[in-house]
């Protein structure tokens, strides 16, 4: 027999290794002895009140054997004779696309201009050490895309747009943790993606799939309507019959090689803000409710997640990171941007998280009107360019306390950072647009209402948070081709059809499903 439960402990009941046997037994009337397993199908920590408490969803099996844990078979098969699918892009979304092609019987070809996982590591050294940024190889760019050096967090909200569990199972079959199929915000951490990513490429090369490392893609040639050849950066010329353009939101070449094609584009609305940097035992005590004590072992660093109406404009937390670094994510010299990661233990003393405002593409950009579809892009540029030149003219970035930027007055000294390549004193409230500067200075205010003590000045906010999302949207069909270009498929968070890893990778499944139909 199996019994549904919904399972609330408390932390002393977690402490113990059979609490939530002893609570299943007492909740339905029996002994422990007579249970044979419990799976766990959703965990989640409620902080609201004092006394903090784990609920659980699960499935207690009586007399009965516990099951697998995975609901899905992945019928990968030989496809080094099958017709190809080029894939230009290799984060989540033209992961997954190949992992799908593979599935269905396609040949993926996949062409990144960034390098493997461990090549990487080394530039993304460079950058925090010598503020030199290789514009092929970076936090966004290189094998597993923006994912891999990320917080690895699994959040979605597009439900609709796909199978969540099978992106989550095929994440488990590549060696991420099976923590991930019942926590409530699952995340894997920077530590452990690269793996995950290296086995997913060795799948794919294992079953006859081809991924191509420093290869760059730089322009194609059109006829009749489709793309029939790709041309890479040593000149080489590739023909194809079927592209998956999965190339990112920092991808601007390839947005300037559509447009100076006029292919259509759209400009998009998209966010843009400072980073926030708290000493996380601060989050930890707002969020636990132990302020000047050390959250239980049992709890992992705390996360927030807020959100305000400023005027007519959303001020709100993104990509919170708890226990985690703030990370230089430009991708060319001469650009500051900051963004966020954590280990999967996310044990560093910093909590840090995105505060950004909406930027409405036909509202707010009207002195960049002339630039067209990209005159969003062309907004975060500049954006950009001015933190770098405030930050110093390196990858140090402009910081400000954060009671400092609120109140309007420069910092005479900052915080301590998690920000590698350093931080220069900057009168943010000033330099920021007003729609950024004023809108966010309102909702650091509001934020300390709703969580006390978070409003501090022991708190740094660093710029500028601007690669939030993608600011071009690329056209698609409900068949999922380019309006005008047939055989293209934008896809993931790029063309403007993700804003995550997990939303990225269910859009790689669908375009590869979209390109494979009518072969
Ligand atoms: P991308 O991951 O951007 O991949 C695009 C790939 O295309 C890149 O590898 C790039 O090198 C390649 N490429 C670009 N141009 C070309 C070209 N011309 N030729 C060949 N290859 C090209 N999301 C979450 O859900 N959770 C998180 O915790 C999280 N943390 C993040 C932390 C950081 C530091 C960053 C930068 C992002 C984070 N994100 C997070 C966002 C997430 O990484 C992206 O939403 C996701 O990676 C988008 O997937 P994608 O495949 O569409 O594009």
């Amino acid at each position: 027999m199996i019994k549904a439960l919904q399972l609330r402990i408390n932390l002393n009941q977690e402490r113990q290794a059979d609490g939530l046997l002893q609570k299943a037994a007492f909740d339905l009337g029996m002994k422990p002895s007579e249970i044979t397993g419990i799976k766990i199908l959703r965990k989640s920590i409620d902080a609201r009140k004092q006394q903090i408490m784990f609920n659980y969803k699960v499935e207690v099996y009586i007399n009965e054997p516990l099951p697998e844990n995975s609901e899905y078979q992945f019928n990968y098969q030989d496809v080094s004779k099958a017709n190809p699918v080029h894939i230009i892009g290799f984060g989540p979304a033209g992961m997954y696309a190949a992992l799908r092609c593979i599935e269905l019987g396609y040949k993926p070809i996949v062409l990144e201009r960034g390098k493997n996982v461990q090549e990487r590591r080394r530039d993304l050294k460079a950058i925090n050490q010598d503020h030199f940024v290789n514009e092929d190889s970076n936090y966004c760019f290189g094998e597993g895309g923006a994912g891999t050096y990320s917080d690895g967090k699994l959040y979605t909200r597009s439900l609709k747009r796909g199978d969540v569990r099978r992106i989550f199972e095929n994440l488990v079959y590549h060696g991420a943790t099976d923590q991930i199929l019942v926590d409530a915000h699952p995340h894997i951490g920077t530590n452990k993606l690269p793996k995950v990513v290296q086995n997913i490429r060795e799948t794919i090369i294992r079953y006859g799939g081809e991924v191509h490392f420093e290869t760059r893609v730089t322009n194609f040639s059109i006829k009749d309507q489709k793309i029939v050849a790709l041309q890479l950066l040593d000149g080489t010329e590739l023909d194809t019959e079927k592209v998956i353009l999965a190339t990112g939101h920092s991808a601007r070449d390839i947005f300037y090689l559509l447009n100076d094609k006029n292919i259509k584009l759209e400009a998009k609305s998209f966010a843009m803000g400072v980073r926030v940097e708290h000493p996380q035992e601060i989050i930890d005590g707002i969020q636990y409710h132990c302020k000047g004590e050390q959250r239980d072992e049992l709890l992992p660093a705390a996360s927030y997640s807020l959100v305000q109406q400023v005027n007519d404009r959303g001020v709100y937390s993104f990509c919170m990171c708890p226990g985690g670094f703030i990370v230089p994510a430009a991708t060319a010299n001469g650009e500051v941007v900051v963004n966020g990661m954590s280990p999967s233990k996310r044990n560093n003393k910093f909590a840090n998280s995105g505060i950004v405002t909406e930027i409405k593409a036909e509202r707010d950009l009207h002195k960049y009107e002339h630039f067209g579809p990209l005159k969003a892009l062309e907004y975060q540029k500049d954006l950009e360019r001015l933190a770098f030149t405030s930050g110093g003219r390196r990858q140090s970035a402009p910081g400000q306390r954060l009671t400092d930027f609120v109140e309007g007055r420069l910092s005479n000294s900052l915080n301590e950072t998690s920000y590698q390549p350093g931080l220069k004193s900057a009168p943010l409230h000033s330099l920021l647009p007003k729609i950024i500067g004023g809108s966010l200075r309102k909702g650091f205010k509001a934020f300390g209402e709703k969580m006390k003590g978070y409003y501090t000045e022991q708190a740094n906010i660093i710029g500028v948070e601007s690669r939030t999302s993608s600011p071009v949207n690329i056209p698609r069909t409900d068949s999922l081709e380019h309006p005008e270009i047939t055989n293209l498929y934008p896809c993931g968070e790029g063309g403007g059809y993700a804003g995550g890893i997990i939303s990225a990778a269910m859009d790689g499944e669908r375009c590869a499903e979209a390109a494979t139909t009518n072969f």
